[in-house]
């Protein structure tokens, strides 16, 4: 018996935990955040007030992590429906414009025509955030994120590609290990989720690095 689990077998099991226990946190913060939020209004000393926003700004940080954990674990409403990859990036673009421009960086995309498939809307969403993201913050000097969509003879290929720094070759063969991240603020679920989400669809990743930058392809399988 083969003793290692696979990283499915790992990201299904913090899949489970993660919906098991996510809403349940999930909850209480959203009350502590409200609270805060109404006594930081009329604070008793108007120093507190900084206070106040530091705690929100914190809680809205676990936030953050908690939705990256829970984009993890599968639940029922991930189910598939026939979009098209196009469409679903064309209805991205002005948030990941408004990300680009924020950090000074241009953004472009370039498709060409491609078939419906069976995916799912919301993980799709991430799945395109999450390595678009990535490509923004490893161009720090600025520079260009291309997000394209193409065929290799019958698959649909999504690639986004950046001119960052490149991947770390110590680190290559551990992507989607989660809480791996070379980021001081960084949380290691993106490429985690992004893998989870992947397999779900069916389709593979592959990853081309170097110093120039990185592309990130995945490839559709069409299920005829
Ligand atoms: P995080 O972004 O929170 O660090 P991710 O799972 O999204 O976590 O990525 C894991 C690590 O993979 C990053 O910390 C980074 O070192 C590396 N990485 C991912 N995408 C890129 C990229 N486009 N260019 C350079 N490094 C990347
Ligand atoms: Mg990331």
């Amino acid at each position: 018996i083969n003793q290692e689990l696979s990283r499915l077998d790992r990201l299904n099991i913090i899949g489970q935990i993660a919906a098991g226990i996510g809403h349940e946190v999930r909850n209480p913060l959203t009350t502590i955040r409200g609270f805060l939020q109404i006594l930081g209004k009329k604070p008793k000393y108007i120093e507190d007030k900084e206070y106040f926003d530091l705690m929100i700004e914190e809680l809205d940080r676990t936030n953050n992590i908690l939705s990256e954990f829970l984009s993890l674990g599968k639940d029922s409403s991930n189910s598939l429906e026939v979009h098209n990859l196009n469409k679903i990036i064309q209805d991205l673009y002005p948030l990941l414009q408004a990300d680009a421009l924020n950090s000074g960086k241009d953004i472009i995309v370039e498709q060409q025509t491609i078939p419906d498939m069976e995916l799912n809307r919301k993980e799709i969403h991430q799945l395109i955030l999450n390595l678009a993201r990535n490509g923004l913050e490893a161009m720090s000097a600025g520079g260009t994120l291309s997000i394209q969509t193409f065929m290799e003879g019958e698959q649909v290929v999504l690639a986004v590609c950046d001119e960052g720094v490149g991947i770390a070759a110590d680190i290559l063969d551990k992507l989607g290990t989660p809480f791996l991240t070379t980021k001081a603020d960084g949380t290691g679920l993106g490429l985690a989720t992004c893998y989870n989400i992947a397999a779900r669809h069916n389709a593979s990743i592959k990853v081309e690095t170097g110093p120039k930058g990185t592309t990130f392809f995945v490839k559709f399988k069409r299920n005829e």
